[in-house]
């Protein structure tokens, strides 16, 4: 962390925003190409693989790893090599000036040549009548954190998907029984989790269906289904709800500022750069395709190369230093991504 053993400089060379996978493989990289960087962490520590169990695709641990293990590893490595970390949470970037300016909840404010924006994802939410009222109630979107509270219970899990499998399957170490509602009659989830779960006496599943309500007084007594297919509405008794419905991109810093596509993320060219020179994106703010651990890395990379590349032409150009307008900066044009998100998304 910065400290008064460490200043930072006026104008930071590289600021990284967001501690998942892509932060710290930019915070690694930037860190390897002597660009002293920093990196905000945000409030979700890790991002979303900080709440998953295990993490077995990611390639160089075949036994197997902890998301949080996983997330200490590649902090310790790119801090090694000289990234700053601070806690802090971003609340404003303004990027209609050069050097780009960044302020944070703890009342920071920083100046910097180039940003790596690394804000990721979360949850999505059910929107039914009692989500809200009873989240850490019964509700939970991580099995992780919460599946050790349901011992010995009945549980439903929502969602089709990846996440949805592999966190029910975590959760028969604690429950009883796992119901995983899904509203087609199809999984989503690779085969691999599918055969897993399938293979589970403790799984049951309930196609077609989508929850309705989330029911207690309190805490959670059950759930309202409806079959889509059929019409036909169901009261289900269970303990607790773990919903897994896919995620939002975490963006609220960049609207009106960077190019957003239909659902929220971040529009970027091959070269993860946004459609503001000098800012590049990396992981599932801008990634609605993959969003694998191993891939958010590799585009962590991507992006961490380019600002030095960046910094280099900047460099080349004679940097005008500090409080220059934007309009007057040489890399600054009319700047077009050459590749729209449209375009990346496989037909
Ligand atoms: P996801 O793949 O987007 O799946 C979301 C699931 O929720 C889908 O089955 C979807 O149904 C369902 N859904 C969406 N909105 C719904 C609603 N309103 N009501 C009911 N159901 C709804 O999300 P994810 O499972 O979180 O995975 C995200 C990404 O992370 C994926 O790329 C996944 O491969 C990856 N991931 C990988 C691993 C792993 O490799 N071990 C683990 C976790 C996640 P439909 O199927 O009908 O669309």
């Amino acid at each position: 962390m910065a400290d008064e053993k460490s200043p930072r400089p006026a104008v930071e060379e590289v600021m990284i925003i967001g501690s998942g996978p892509a932060g710290w493989t930019a915070g690694l990289y930037t860190a390897r190409a002597n660009l002293n960087p920093l990196l905000i962490t945000g409030n979700d520590y890790g991002g979303q693989v900080s709440i998953t169990y295990e993490v077995e695709n990611y390639p160089g641990f075949p036994e197997a790893l902890s998301g949080p293990e996983l997330v200490e590893k590649m902090k310790e490595q790119a801090e090694k090599f000289g990234l700053t970390v601070e806690y802090d949470h971003v609340s404003e970037i303004v990027t209609n000036q050069h050097p780009f300016v960044v302020r944070t909840v703890n009342g920071k404010e920083y100046k910097a040549k180039s940003l790596i924006l690394c804000t990721g994802a979360r949850p999505r939410f059910l929107q039914v009548p009692g989500e809200k009222e009873m989240t850490g109630k019964g509700v939970s979107y991580c099995a992780t954190c919460d599946g050790f509270f349901f011992r010995g219970k009945d549980l439903v899990v929502v969602g089709g998907g990846d996440s949805a499998v592999e966190e029910g399957l975590f959760l028969t170490k604690f429950a009883t029984k796992v119901r995983i509602i899904h509203r087609r009659d199809e999984l989503r989830a690779s085969k691999i989790l599918q055969d897993r779960a399938y293979a589970n006496d403790k799984i049951e599943f309930v196609w077609n269906t989508v929850v309705s309500s989330i029911n207690g007084n309190g805490s959670v007594q059950g759930i309202s289904t409806k079959n889509v297919v059929t019409g036909e509405e169901q009261e289900l008794k269970t303990d607790g709800v773990f919903v897994y419905v896919g995620h939002l991109p975490n963006n609220d810093l960049y609207h009106g500022k960077l190019h957003l596509d239909e659902d929220g993320h971040l529009i970027t060219d091959k070269k993860l750069r946004t459609n503001v020179p000098g800012i590049f994106a990396a992981g599932e703010i801008q990634d609605k395709v993959f969003k694998q651990v191993a891939t958010s890395v590799g585009q962590g990379c991507a992006a961490a190369m380019q600002t030095e590349k960046f910094l280099a032409e900047l460099e080349s150009e004679g940097y005008p230093g500090v409080d220059v307008d934007a309009r007057e900066f040489p890399s600054y044009g009319a700047f077009v991504p050459q590749v729209t998100e449209k375009e990346l998304v496989p037909a």
